[in-house]
């Protein structure tokens, strides 16, 4: 059809298209490079207590492009994602996690700091993703149980039976499993008990509003009482006032990462933060 038409395919997309092609294009390749010359690196956020104790952090991708600078994971982690270039990403994140926790395992200050990292559907369905994670925790000789892998409720859905087996094995070394942006998704009481989690972490969007939105008030109290009847700890994310720590507090959640605390930083600024907050 297009051959006969005289042109080629391009001329069947409008401007607009090509342009978001060209883009993608432009992009995919710039993420292969950013691989090959170490452009990324993690920026941490710290994660406390209600009695003002560090807890750890949450370490977030960041890649420096040296054209546009700093970026952030939303432009760039779905096409990671679709090209599996994700593969080569997620298994440096979890190599300098491991990094990470061996320099602050030389600190008493530091050394029990757990560090959470997101994995992605794609990584973590990897043939070898478990064997990735185990030589990853034995070569930097960490131990296993201050590295937490942040799962979502939709990555959880398919093959439970395999992910299970999958959470069980890396739960031999210690490595803790948090549910991310719980509540965004559709998992039930029956299903999540089978699962071994340690933690939920109650999505952004409940806690941005829970002064004033009664929805989002009950369901943070579900997934407190949900949390309770399992056993496992919930922290809550995008804290950024005192009044949603405090309401958060009086429904039984004791534990917080936001910017009421401090944004994701890099490691430098992330290591005089905690003097701070430890030092006295
Ligand atoms: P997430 O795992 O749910 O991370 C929380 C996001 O909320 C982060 O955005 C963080 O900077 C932001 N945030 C933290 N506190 C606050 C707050 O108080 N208010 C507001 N408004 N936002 C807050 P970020 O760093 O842009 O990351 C976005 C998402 O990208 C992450 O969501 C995660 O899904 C993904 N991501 C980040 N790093 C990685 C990675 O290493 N691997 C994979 N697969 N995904 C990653
Ligand atoms: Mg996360
Ligand atoms: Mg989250
Ligand atoms: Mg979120």
């Amino acid at each position: 059809q297009a051959k006969q038409a005289g042109g080629n395919l391009i001329r069947f997309f409008n401007p607009k298209m090509q342009e978001s092609i060209n883009a993608r294009i432009t992009l995919e390749n710039e993420l292969r490079i950013a691989i090959e010359k170490s452009q990324f690196h993690l920026y941490y956020q710290i994660q406390m207590d209600s009695d003002n104790r560090v807890l750890g952090a949450e370490a977030l991708i960041r890649w420096t492009n040296p054209e546009h600078g700093l970026v952030l994971p939303a432009t760039f982690i779905p096409i990671a994602e679709e090209t599996g270039l994700i593969l080569s990403i997620g298994k440096w994140v979890i190599e300098t996690a491991c990094a990470q926790i061996k320099v602050w395992q030389k600190k008493s200050q530091t050394r029990d700091l757990t560090l959470a990292v997101n994995v992605s559907a794609k990584q973590f369905r990897q043939k070898d993703f478990v064997d990735q994670v185990q030589s990853a925790v034995q070569r930097h000789a960490i131990p296993g149980n201050l590295l937490k892998l942040e799962l979502t409720e939709s990555l959880l859905q398919y093959d439970t039976e395999v992910t299970i087996a999958m959470m069980k094995a890396l739960n031999k070394i210690g490595v803790q499993f948090s549910l991310d942006d719980f509540g965004t998704g559709y998992s039930s009481l029956q299903y999540l008990k089978r699962l071994p989690l340690d933690q939920f972490k109650i999505d952004q969007s409940f806690v941005r509003d829970i002064a004033t939105d009664n929805n989002d008030k009950a369901i943070v109290k579900a997934i407190i009482a949900m949390a309770q009847i399992l056993d496992i700890d919930v922290i809550a994310e995008g804290v950024e006032t005192e009044e949603q720590q405090q309401l958060l507090l009086g429904k039984g959640c004791t534990l917080y990462q936001g910017y009421l605390f401090s944004k994701p930083i890099p490691i430098d600024q992330f290591d005089a933060l905690i003097g701070r907050f430890t030092d006295s």
